[in-house]
């Protein structure tokens, strides 16, 4: 066995069998992937993990096994850095991410690495047996390795690129955490909707009136349900890590006064702290506009007067929105969902 280097040798008896054997750890993986390079008894090999044609890699929280991807090279640069689960929030090391596939991936590319690494070596042992000798034998090497494992990843709802900290990471569904930084995405996707609103009405301003009149209504439309998922997701959310018992589904954010009301009697805030009263009460108005809109077929009725106090309103009439209005409705909202998000504690503090 002399003809067998010392390295080859310790692959054949160390990593070979732990290969063959389903013994190697994802971790150990993640080691192999980081040089490329055979020196003394060890192998390591760089081995390319597949992109998906955005520059996005797949994620698998070791916790809930959900899937998500990120853009490596983006976000926080710091070797070893911890990665956040968007959807649970589970925090671990980079490593315990890898997806099943990537496993088998990298351990198949690990096998036709020391398969061609060793072969050359064995085949040296090969010998055939001599003719003129009485009794003999040969030696014949073959290492068979199975094929490479390769695997496609699947497309996710939203690419977010994280305000905090850069990374460029795609989820399912609309809201998570930063798998770098671990800041909840959801004042930013607040903020994202808000500006399509504005764009809305600034869309309306070079159309005809009836056309206008309508992009300026879904873009309130458009505010409301922003607001309204943005809310009922952060008290979900919360019930969820207070183990709430009994409580089902979040109350509705549709109506500002209501939800002023709730958090003020809860946590004794005023979520509209540093808001223009003018301002929230042309908030608040809009807010049951769009009540009209969604339950009345837009008709103005006793109870949208009562709520309001709207002294200009007629019942029967059909309520009107302006783009002033949204313009209003988005710095308000911008302003509450802040307060709201800090009243309930950041989002960053409840991970891990
Ligand atoms: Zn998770
Ligand atoms: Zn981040």
């Amino acid at each position: 066995m002399g003809t067998v280097t010392r390295t080859v040798a310790a692959i054949r008896d160390g990593l070979l069998p732990k290969l063959l054997s389903d013994e190697v750890r994802v971790k150990d993986a993640k080691r192999y992937t980081e040089e490329n390079t055979v020196s003394g008894d060890h192998i390591r090999l760089k081995v390319p993990i597949v992109r998906d044609e955005k520059g996005l890699t797949g994620r698998e929280c070791p916790a809930c096994q959900s899937f998500f991807k990120v853009e490596f090279g983006t976000g926080i640069q710091e070797e070893d850095a911890p990665c956040h689960c968007p959807y649970c929030g589970h925090q671990g090391e980079p490593s315990d991410f890898f997806t099943p596939d990537q496993v088998e991936y990298l351990k198949s590319v690990l096998m036709k690495e020391v398969a061609k690494r060793i072969e050359p070596q064995m085949k040296r042992l090969e010998r055939k047996p001599d003719p003129r000798a009485l009794f003999d034998f040969g030696i014949e090497v073959k290492i068979n390795t199975p094929p490479i494992h390769y695997y496609e990843e699947p497309d996710l709802e939203t690419e977010v690129v994280c305000d905090n900290c850069t990374l460029h990471y795609a989820i399912y569904g609309v809201v998570g955490y930063c798998p770098d930084c671990g800041v909840h995405n959801t004042l930013q996707m607040v903020l994202e909707n808000l500006g399509l609103a504005e764009r809305m009405v600034g869309l309306a301003a070079t159309q005809e009136p009836d056309l206008a009149d309508t992009l300026v209504a879904s873009a309130l439309v458009t505010c409301v349900s922003t607001f309204d998922g943005f809310g009922r997701g952060l008290v979900s959310r919360h019930q969820a890590r207070t183990d709430s018992p009994g409580k089902t589904s979040a109350p509705s954010f549709q109506n500002l006064a209501r939800v002023q009301g709730r958090f003020s009697r809860k946590l004794g805030v005023d979520i509209a702290n540093g808001v223009d009263p003018e301002h929230w009460t042309t908030a608040v108005r809009a807010f049951q506009k769009r009540h009209l809109y969604a339950h009345k077929e837009g008709v103005i009725d006793e109870k949208y007067i009562q709520e309001t106090g709207d002294t200009s309103a007629v019942v029967g009439q059909k309520v009107r929105v302006v783009p002033d209005e949204i313009t209003v409705v988005n710095e308000v909202l911008k302003k509450v969902a802040t307060n709201i998000v800090t009243a309930m504690g950041t989002e960053q503090q409840q991970i891990g």
